[in-house]
């Protein structure tokens, strides 16, 4: 116990504290409104502020927050959509879309019953998951203005009329809709023998063989990341067959963080990527609530330092483990409180040694794409 409260002093200070409208009412995520004074809500990407918006005559939008004064402000388009995206542009910019929602090259076919809604939740997600990117200066840019970006194609199988497979190639994500609906999402992971499967996850996970191109291209991060996670020259398409076939090795737990990491070293790195962004989003989160794990009455027994290896330095290894700690507190509180509300586990992960050292890497490889 005194180890683990050595690594666990004060509460973190979020990046944000929790969002408010001018009438003192919290906001969430995704409120375009305010429901207790009206107020229309927005968010401003660029300095990751959701806040109230009063709209001028000229149909300019400004916010009393202190942050935004003498700054103006107009909707992105997609306020309008199904999906009521709630991002603001400069009043001056000559876009009319978002970053966000400019992420998508294909939109699903809206006449398919349920696409609708389908969108709407997948484009909600991907505002969430860039938010975070860009909180931890992580780069995004759009496809369809840079070649080196990213974009979204969100097909609806039965439009298609083919099986689509959600999956990245140089630089564009294809998302089964399908993916969206949790009825088929649920059949899904019963079928695959997953204990977790969001939408969240997909986009993170699809994001991070986007990023992997991008980083080995540098041979030195390359022969590293082959240490941690294997060499990817293994042919990818008989590793898949053979993870379909056969299943995860027996002893997967142990050196993976799912199933499917075990299936090929890209998508061990997918997986844990998605993995640490969850983490971070969850600490960053608790951050903003304020939760004080001193108080909690549950103990975790701390992974040691060693875990590493010996090139980190103490205060780095150390700075990480607690955050590991942390998460696994919280994972643990809040698989407590899903079970007395007769859920399926929130967080239903065991880190092992091997799991804690590629997120480590993964940590590390964050700030190699945020330092460009
Ligand atoms: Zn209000
Ligand atoms: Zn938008
Ligand atoms: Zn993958």
């Amino acid at each position: 116990m005194s180890l683990f409260f050595a690594r666990t002093p004060a509460p973190l200070k979020p990046a944000r504290e929790l969002p408010v409208c001018s009438c003192g009412a919290l906001l969430f995520r995704e409120n375009t409104g305010c429901v207790t004074c009206g107020s229309a809500v927005g968010h401003v990407p660029d300095v990751s502020i959701l806040t109230s918006f009063s709209i001028l005559p000229d149909g300019r939008w400004k916010s009393d927050h202190p942050e935004l004064r003498g700054r103006h402000f107009k909707p992105c388009s997609g306020r309008a959509l199904v999906h009521q995206c709630n991002w603001m542009l400069d009043a001056k910019d000559n876009a009319s879309q978002c970053l966000s929602c400019s992420l998508t090259r294909t939109i699903p076919d809206l006449t398919v019953p349920g696409a609708p809604d389908h969108w709407a939740a997948v484009e909600h997600t991907k505002r969430q998951v860039v938010i975070q990117l860009l909180r931890l200066d992580i780069p995004v840019k759009s496809k369809l203005t840079y070649p080196d970006g990213v974009c979204f194609d969100l097909l609806e199988p039965q439009a298609a009329g083919t099986l689509v497979m959600t999956g990245h190639e140089d630089g564009v994500i294809t998302l089964n809709l399908s993916e969206a609906n949790p009825a088929h999402r649920t059949a899904t992971r019963e079928l695959m023998g997953e204990r977790y499967r969001t939408l969240a996850g997909h986009l993170r996970h699809e994001l991070a063989h986007y990023y992997w191109d991008m980083l080995a291209v540098s041979p030195a991060w390359l022969e590293q990341w082959r240490e941690v996670f294997g060499d990817e020259r293994q042919d990818y398409g008989v590793a898949l067959q053979r993870h379909h076939q056969n299943g995860p090795p027996g002893d997967w737990s142990l050196k993976y963080i799912s199933p499917y990491a075990s299936s090929h070293p890209w998508e061990d790195w997918a997986e844990c990527f998605a993995h640490y962004l969850h983490m971070e989003e969850g600490l960053e989160t608790s951050a903003q609530l304020g939760i004080d794990l001193r108080k909690l009455h549950l103990r975790a027994v701390p992974f040691d330092r060693s875990v590493l290896g010996g090139d980190i330095s103490r205060r780095s290894a150390e700075k990480f483990l607690e955050r590991i700690d942390r998460w696994v507190l919280l994972g643990l509180a809040t698989n407590e409180l899903n079970a007395a509300l007769g859920h399926e586990p929130a967080y239903p992960f065991v880190l092992n040694i091997a799991v804690v050292r590629k997120l480590h890497f993964i940590q590390e490889s964050l700030t190699a794409l945020s330092e460009g």
